[in-house]
């Protein structure tokens, strides 16, 4: 690949490099965005190096956020407010697989020889349109490469989290991992165990909304071993329906389509959120479907799986890539406004008191009495008709 005059880099960005030099420090395009632009596919912000010192990023622009300030990384704010990341150049001193500790007053050089691959190690000059790219970067993404920067097994050593990304990355650009870095992929992979949950989640999730096929994410990790590590539950299954890369994608549901019934113990060991297990749980303990189409049935069906019945129905298009059967039913049902839950019955435990009923685990069953009917005939879902039969059954 040969580099291209210039880059189209955001006024905006520009401003934040002009500012940084006129100081008489560096400022260079890096990471992801520079590769995304070179392989001409979407990209996030272009984030910024310097030689410049956080506390000098902080004293040269009136709105900074400390976002990442114990590696150096700065948030700049732009007259709109949205942030730019600004990192000082810096080389890692020293490193356990999960943590660093950064110095300063590293060259631009050394800030690329940390970085993790040479397709991420490659930086563009928005002023003066000069590139360095010391590791070949430009010519691994001609070569559709994922290739560590330096010696594979050093680097992941330093940083187990690397893995993971070579394999989230290979799994977006429909990339190969060089051989020697997979084959010291491998060879580490059981330094994984040590990540943090969080981290290996957010590469997880991350991993399943940008690839390409996410059938092919899961047969990198179980490949390289990071699934016997973190995901032992991990089956290759296809997703024929879990659509492009993109906001769209829905990690959680990806999980569940993925482990099954395992997938609530997969979540709370990766430590997703309480909403997020509570939602796995849902769906596992079905029904995943009504037992028939027709609209008793799938209204009993509704009642029965509460607000889970959505995601029943996402599941149902991840895993066969179509909607089910009774999803138009289900939807009929829905846009009526059949009552499929107590709260949204026409009468309340309200009404049933001033039919002289006592609160308490009575009133609570004559209203679970009262719904048995309304699924059955949702035309008696009318307050008077309702506490007519609330009198009877009383
Ligand atoms: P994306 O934003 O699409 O995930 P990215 O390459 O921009 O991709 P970021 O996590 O935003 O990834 O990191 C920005 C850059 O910082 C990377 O391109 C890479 O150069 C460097 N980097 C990030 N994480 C690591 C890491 N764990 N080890 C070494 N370098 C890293
Ligand atoms: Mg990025």
């Amino acid at each position: 690949m040969t580099f291209p005059e210039r880059l189209e880099i955001p006024e905006t960005v520009l401003e934040l490099a002009r500012t940084l030099e006129q100081a008489g420090h560096e400022a260079w395009c890096v990471g992801g965005a520079i590769r995304d632009r070179l392989l001409g596919v979407p990209g996030g912000d272009v984030d910024l190096a310097t030689s410049a010192k956080p506390e000098e990023v902080q004293r040269l622009f009136r709105r900074t956020v400390p976002v990442g300030i114990r590696f150096g990384t700065v948030a700049v704010l732009d007259r709109a407010g949205a942030p730019h990341e600004v990192t000082t150049f810096r080389h890692d001193v020293e490193t356990d697989g999960r943590h660093a500790v950064v110095r300063y007053g590293a060259s631009l050089e050394e800030d690329l020889a940390r970085r993790d691959f040479t397709i991420n190690a490659i930086a563009y000059h928005p002023l003066r349109h000069e590139w360095r790219d010391p590791f070949g970067g430009a010519a691994d993404l001609s070569a559709n490469l994922i290739r560590a920067v330096g010696d594979p097994a050093q680097r992941f050593r330093e940083d187990y989290l690397r893995i993971l990304r070579a394999l989230r990355f290979a799994a977006r650009l429909g990339f190969v991992v060089d051989p020697a870095t997979w084959a010291a992929a491998r060879t580490e992979a059981p330094g994984l165990a040590g990540l943090s949950a969080e981290r290996v989640r957010d590469e997880w999730f991350k991993g399943l909304r940008t690839a390409a096929e996410p059938e092919r994410l899961v047969s990198l990790w179980r490949e390289v071993g990071a699934a016997a590590v973190w995901l032992p539950e991990l089956a290759e299954r296809a997703l024929p329906g879990a659509g492009g890369a993109g906001e769209g994608r829905d990690p959680v549901l990806l999980t569940v389509a993925l482990t099954g019934p395992q997938a609530p113990a997969v979540l709370r060991r990766l430590r997703a959120s309480n909403a997020e297990i509570a939602r796995a749980e849902a769906i596992v303990r079905g029904p995943a479907a009504p037992a028939s189409f027709d609209e008793t049935t799938v209204r009993r069906w509704l009642a029965a799986v509460g607000p889970a019945a959505a995601d029943h129905v996402a599941l149902h298009r991840v895993e066969h890539g179509g909607e089910p059967a009774w999803a138009a039913a289900a939807r009929r049902i829905v846009a009526r406004g059949d009552a499929t839950s107590r709260s949204t019955l026409a009468v309340n435990g309200a009404d049933l008191i001033t039919l002289g009923i006592a609160p308490g685990p009575a009133l609570g069953a004559l209203l679970d009495r009262l719904l048995e009917r309304v699924l059955d005939d949702p035309s008696l879902n009318q307050r008077d008709r309702l506490l007519s039969l609330a009198r009877e059954l009383a």
